[in-house]
């Protein structure tokens, strides 16, 4: 499946916009749409409440974007959050050096009298040999060296643009559980392990940003900080160690759960000298994105380090008192930190098919039914019968009441089905001529409604009183062939 496929359907259908579109876009900014905001506050609800409200050993923060200055001193974000960055000495353009060589290059070959060929990432001329030395851009320039850029936005706090009041946009959510471990441990009297959770923005000046949202300059990150005991065994295994593996398979059964597929998600393991300076371990959940294998989340053992550097730069004491062995101790931390935006792409791309139906092409995102948009469209199929359409409304309003539902007759019915089936709307209701009869003739209607699943396409004819706990039944996990066999199909 290829990513442009999904950034048409996305603009198509109010998913995702390039960011200030009409002025000609903002470098690497999205904006989400009426069904893409929907689409992103369902995967972090059912985040928050799968790992958060459902857990007795989880809580959650919302925290300030701005922080301390001194918080990305002691994290160590001011001196080494950074990324390798070289730039064409002719055309000016930047890369970060450890990307140059995953790009397709621009090459004028001696051998064919400086013809200009586009040369697939890695691969040398096929008519001279060569391999890429200049800039893959214009294929003209000299790369500078790597010069280190630190990747995170600058700002001022307050009217005074000074050294003292410059600030930072924070590059992730993490640091606000540290520097709010003894806030949160005091408030809720919390005994380890337990966890804080926060869902929220973060800034990142990449150099490189690109492929749609997977790599953006201002994201959305779901991240938990799991504090244990270091001194604690579990299972015989110290327990940093045991609750890291746990968090990797809870975050992969997640993921799963919600509907990405197995054979497209694994796990991989940072090597010794890639580990970040804090980590013991860090496991990545990666996806098969259209781009390729690559990270869709971090698991990282970052034991005592960020506790004990904020202890010592703000001079405050964070410990846990362990009181069956009368000491105080430091906890390590399991963080398992996922983007919320790349969770989207995944789920959109995983969700994605086309498929043949009756000879025509459909299609259709099969999204999980939590994750769906919009769960029901309710659809007349005559819209100029006002009684038709004016059941059709309050069929709408009545289910709205519980979920995202819409409605919708500016089209054919098999138009509208197969719109739906576009942006994942697990269910169709239609109203029908049967549903409220014809009062000219002396006939009465049924009350009763057409309900079409969007996978099989199977229709089942459903009182209109009954609506309401049937889609409770399905939208809270009920199998479909569950409820449609105690329905009869619509006649005809
Ligand atoms: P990468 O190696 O892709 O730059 P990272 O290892 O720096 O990512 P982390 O710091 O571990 O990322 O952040 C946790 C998660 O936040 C990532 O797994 C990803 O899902 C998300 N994330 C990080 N940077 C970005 C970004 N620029 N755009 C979108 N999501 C991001």
């Amino acid at each position: 499946m290829n990513m442009d496929v999904l950034v048409s359907l996305s603009k198509r259908r109010g998913f995702v916009f390039q960011s200030s579109e009409i002025y000609g876009g903002t470098g690497s900014c999205w904006d989400y749409g009426p069904l893409g905001v929907e689409l992103k506050s369902n995967i972090k609800r059912v985040w928050w409440r799968d790992f958060v409200q459902s857990r007795a050993d989880m809580v959650g923060i919302d925290a300030s974007i701005l922080m301390h200055p001194t918080v990305w001193k002691a994290s160590g974000h001011l001196d080494h959050f950074t990324d390798p960055m070289v730039d064409c000495r002719e055309c000016k353009h930047r890369f970060r050096s450890d990307h140059v060589d995953a790009l397709p290059w621009v090459h004028y070959c001696p051998a064919t009298k400086g013809n200009k060929f586009t040369i697939p990432a890695g691969e040398p001329c096929g008519h001279c040999g060569q391999r890429r030395t200049l800039c893959p851009e214009c294929g003209k320039g000299e790369l500078t060296a790597p010069r280190q850029f630190n990747l995170m936005f600058k700002t001022f706090m307050g009217p005074v643009e000074e050294d003292a009041s410059v600030t930072y946009l924070r590059p992730e959510t993490a640091q606000a559980m540290f520097v709010n471990f003894d806030n949160v441990l005091q408030s809720m009297r919390l005994k380890l392990p337990f966890g804080i959770a926060q869902a929220g923005r973060s800034f990142r000046n990449e150099i490189t940003p690109g492929n749609f949202i997977f790599r953006t300059r201002e994201f959305e990150q779901m991240e938990i900080e799991y504090f244990v005991n270091p001194n604690d065994r579990v299972d015989g295994r110290p327990a940093d160690e045991y609750w890291h593996d746990r968090w990797i398979e809870d975050c992969m059964a997640w993921f799963r759960r919600y509907g990405l597929t197995a054979g497209n998600l694994r796990l991989r393991e940072h090597e010794k000298d890639e580990l970040a300076h804090y980590a013991k371990r860090t496991v990545d959940i990666e996806y098969k994105f259209p781009i390729g294998w690559s990270e869709l989340m971090g698991i990282a053992n970052r034991t005592d380090f960020d506790l004990k550097q904020h202890s010592k730069w703000s001079g405050k004491s964070l410990t846990y008192f362990d009181d069956e062995r009368k000491e105080h101790v430091v906890p390590y931390v399991v963080e398992p930190a996922a983007g919320v935006d790349r969770a989207l792409l995944a789920f959109m791309a995983d969700a994605y098919r086309e498929e043949e139906v009756r000879g025509d092409k459909r299609v259709v995102l099969k999204f999980h039914p939590e994750l769906a948009p919009l769960k029901v469209a309710v659809l007349p199929l005559l819209k100029k019968r006002d009684d038709i359409v004016r059941a059709a409304h309050t069929i709408r309003a009545d289910l709205a009441k519980h979920w995202r539902v819409v409605y919708d007759d500016t089209a054919a019915i098999g138009r509208l089905y197969r719109r739906q089936d576009e942006v994942g709307t697990p269910y169709c209701v239609t109203v029908d001529v049967q549903t409220v009869g014809d009062s000219e003739r002396g006939e009465t209607g049924d009350s009763r409604v057409t309900i079409r699943e969007r996978d099989s396409m199977e229709q089942i004819r459903v009182p209109i009183a009954e609506l309401t706990a049937i889609f409770r039944e399905l939208l809270d996990g009920a199998a479909w062939s569950q409820v449609s066999a105690r329905y009869p199909a619509p006649r005809g």
